[in-house]
């Protein structure tokens, strides 16, 4: 199969046709038309086999969860997702796996409304790499660097579940069969927090998604925001799930340390700490406060009130 007639058949002819693009796949460029009075925001990530995947996923999770990587990335500026672009290397074309992985994509970009607009293919290594482009109102985009002495320090859903996840695949753990799904989908299938992020953008000061896992990414907002922080370990928010299938104190290692939760972490002055409420409601998604900003530059973590040293797993590179 030849390139165009790939391209034409697992991408060209698939998924959601928004009415600002006023030029798709098949040109040199696609055009779009942005709304008035919003900025792009723009992002791009990279999943390389055996990197940020292992070969034994899914092609279809893959398709979706690629893209749900980059949608966390705009969810956590509060931007709506608009348009993306595919760039896919890979090995030799099997079109099963592509029909798989498109599946897989296009869920995602029909649920989040995303148009694919154009890409590139090229034989080498598998590894897929999208830029999503999403419009915040101008001003209003949720950055790294507003955090407030004071403010209060949220998360969305809970956290650990996804690197439980990974190390069941990796045969690491074994866990009940009950958990067991629960724990490798929202590996595979993360849900980035697209609306909430929205709901956010008048209320918080601060917001980051967490892909590194919470002690390594909350760090970005302290440094940008020139802040310190204190986290209460006891109110991390953890599933039954991850509660069940390991010890409290993994549990918290997952919880603090693990990647690819892609939940929110966001900052909110107490201000507006009532309306939060109401603004996340129709987001679908729990959240909770588990810290406050301080003064300093430093991240503190307390349990039961008193300062917490973490000694177990996950956090070698502390
Ligand atoms: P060029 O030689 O100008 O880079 P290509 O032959 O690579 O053009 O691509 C032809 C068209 O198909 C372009 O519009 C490009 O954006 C689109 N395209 C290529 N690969 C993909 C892909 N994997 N997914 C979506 N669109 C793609
Ligand atoms: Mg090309």
């Amino acid at each position: 199969m030849k390139e165009f007639q790939l391209i034409e058949k697992y991408f060209r002819e698939q998924g959601l046709k928004r009415k600002d693009v006023e030029l798709s796949i098949g040109d040199d460029c696609a055009l779009v038309q942005p709304a008035e009075n919003k900025s792009i925001a723009i992002s791009c990530d990279t999943l390389v086999e055996n990197v940020h995947f292992l070969p034994s996923i899914p092609p279809r999770a893959l398709g979706y969860k690629s893209l749900a990587v980059n949608l966390s990335d705009l969810a956590s500026m509060g931007a709506e997702p608009a348009w993306m672009t595919l760039a896919l290397t890979m090995p030799s074309v099997d079109e099963s796996w592509l029909a798989s992985f498109s599946q897989g994509l296009f869920e995602a970009a029909e649920y989040y409304g995303v148009s694919l607009i154009g890409g590139d293919t090229t034989r080498g290594p598998l590894s897929i790499n999208i830029t999503i482009h999403g419009q915040v109102p101008t001003g209003k985009a949720l950055k790294r660097s507003g955090a407030q002495n004071g403010d209060w320090i949220y998360v969305t859903g809970t956290l650990g579940d996804s690197a439980l996840g990974l190390d069941i695949l990796r045969g690491n753990v074994s866990v009940s069969a009950e958990h067991e799904g629960y724990l490798i989908n929202r590996h595979y299938n993360p849900t980035p927090r697209v609306l909430a992020g929205q709901a956010l953008r008048t209320l918080a000061t601060s917001a980051i998604d967490l892909s590194d896992g919470l002690v390594s990414d909350i760090q970005h907002i302290l440094k940008a925001s020139d802040v310190g922080a204190n986290i209460e370990v006891d109110a991390i928010p953890m599933s039954p799930s991850l509660l069940e299938s390991v010890s409290p104190q993994e549990a918290l290692g997952y919880a603090l340390t693990g990647g690819e939760d892609y939940e929110l972490l966001f900052t909110v002055p107490e201000s507006q700490r009532g309306a939060i409420d109401t603004a996340l409601i129709h987001a679908g998604v729990k959240f909770v406060k588990i810290g406050q900003i301080c003064p300093g530059n430093k991240l503190k973590l307390t349990l039961k009130g008193e300062p917490f040293e973490p000694t177990f797993y996950g956090f070698e590179h502390f």
